[in-house]
């Protein structure tokens, strides 16, 4: 795949929707290209020749340009107003459709022509275009995550109505997805989520109660956006990922471990009732799931590093410290409350990041107010989307003020 003139032709193919796998021969849309995801998205479109169908992003108007010309794409959104319009006038000599908004980023997800649609904005911004991705009968690889914390059950429901595929791009999500091909869920024992265990793995709670950004975001093992660093830190991420496995795998948290793992080479687990245990191993490079999630059910070579096990070493494995990091026991409090309790987790979690990277917050208040949402919020059963994305923002709105 290294090879220049594999590459060079592969860059050709992408333009032209040349020589993409039979999977993906329809074409993408990367919703939230600019992004870490997005942006290793369109590395595996460059390099197996996939085309772009439509691209769509926040305000990042010069590398959306660049990848608009890059992939000849027709349809670009930028959801803010004043970036469309600058880039409407950048790309008048391609001919490409400038739309913006929410409504703009909504239409790059379900009106292009392409099979597969990439969901890799961050936030609750996901929800929408993926209920859209979904309702236009797209394959969905599935970046985002609050998408399906606060609203899986609603969605995997819609998934099934509608037929439409929804393949999991997050690293173990994707590992567990692989190690599943050709057994019954109903042989599944329980599943096994490894977590690196972030920058304060071994450390106690007094120790990180006051922990500066610029030390929370010095993650081990993976390189992704701010947000998602810090959700690892606290390892919230991991109880994002516990209420992702039970909507996606359709499993309740009891059967749903997460076990620490600070090599990041084992990706996940499945236990069977029989004891077989099976995992899914590989170098921690995000190009990885997201291929998978493209290419799927075919496998081609990737851009990723390959396993060099010797090299690694040993791969151990620890119980996680919950005393040190509730956010898990916090996670599977709302996964147990159901109804709107995950889109509270989720929003007051988003507010209470933001204002740690904002420093306005200390490291050790993150849970503490996740706690407070959890317990203050009124919970409802049933919710409708509506319920769910009101939830979501009075949980960030209320977190926010707890934080002032
Ligand atoms: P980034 O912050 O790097 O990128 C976010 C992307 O979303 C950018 O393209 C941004 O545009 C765009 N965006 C943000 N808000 C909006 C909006 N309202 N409308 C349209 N576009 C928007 O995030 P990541 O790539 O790290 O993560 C994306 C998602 O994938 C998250 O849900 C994360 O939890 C999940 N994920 C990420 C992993 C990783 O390795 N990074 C691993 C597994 C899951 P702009 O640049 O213009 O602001
Ligand atoms: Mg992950």
């Amino acid at each position: 795949m290294t090879n220049p003139t594999i590459m060079a032709r592969n860059r050709e193919s992408a333009r032209t929707g040349g020589c993409a796998p039979d999977s993906v021969a329809g074409g993408v849309s990367v919703i939230g290209s600019t992004g870490s995801i997005g942006t290793q998205t369109l590395d595996v479109a460059r390099a197996l020749g996939i085309r772009v169908a439509a691209l769509a992003a926040n305000s990042n108007a010069p590398l959306l340009e660049r990848q608009a010309r890059e992939f000849r794409v027709p349809l670009v959104a930028a959801r803010d107003a004043a970036a469309a319009s600058k880039l409407a006038e950048r790309l008048r000599d391609t001919g490409a459709r400038v739309v913006s908004g929410d409504d703009g980023v909504r239409e790059a997800a379900a009106a292009s022509d392409a099979g597969t649609v990439v969901v890799a904005v961050s936030g609750g911004a996901g929800i929408l275009p993926t209920i859209d991705a979904v309702e236009a009968g797209k394959r969905v690889a599935l970046a985002n995550k609050e998408t399906l914390v606060c609203a899986g059950e609603y969605i995997m429901r819609l998934a099934r109505e509608r037929g439409a595929e929804i393949l999991p791009v997050d690293s173990e999500h994707s590992a567990i997805f692989q190690c599943l091909r050709g057994n019954d869920i109903g042989s599944v024992r329980r599943l096994i989520l490894t977590a690196s265990g972030g920058p304060f793995r071994g450390m106690d709670a007094d120790a990180i109660r006051d922990a500066t950004p610029e030390m929370a975001l010095r993650h081990p093992n993976w390189s992704m956006g701010d947000k998602i660093t810090i959700d690892s830190a606290t390892m919230m991420n991991k109880g994002f990922e516990l209420i992702e496995a039970m909507r996606l795998f359709s499993l309740p948290s009891e059967r749903i471990d997460v076990l620490v793992h600070p090599q990041s080479i084992v990706h996940s687990m499945v236990e069977y009732t029989d004891g077989a245990v099976a995992a899914q191993l590989g170098t921690p490079d995000m190009r990885l799931p997201i291929q998978y999630a493209l290419t799927y059910p075919e496998r081609l070579p990737s851009l990723a590093a390959r396993l060099d096990l010797p090299a690694a070493g040993a791969l151990t494995f620890e119980a996680p410290d919950t005393d040190t990091f509730p956010a898990l026991t916090l996670a599977r409090k709302a996964a147990e409350l159901g109804g709107t309790a995950c889109a509270v987790l989720n929003g007051s979690n988003d507010a209470a990041v933001r204002m740690f990277l904002q420093k306005k917050i200390t490291f050790g208040m993150i849970p503490v107010i996740v706690g407070a949402a959890l317990d203050g919020a009124e919970i409802k059963r049933d919710p409708s989307i509506r319920d769910i994305i009101s939830a979501y923002g009075d949980a960030d709105a209320f977190a926010e003020r707890m934080c002032l």
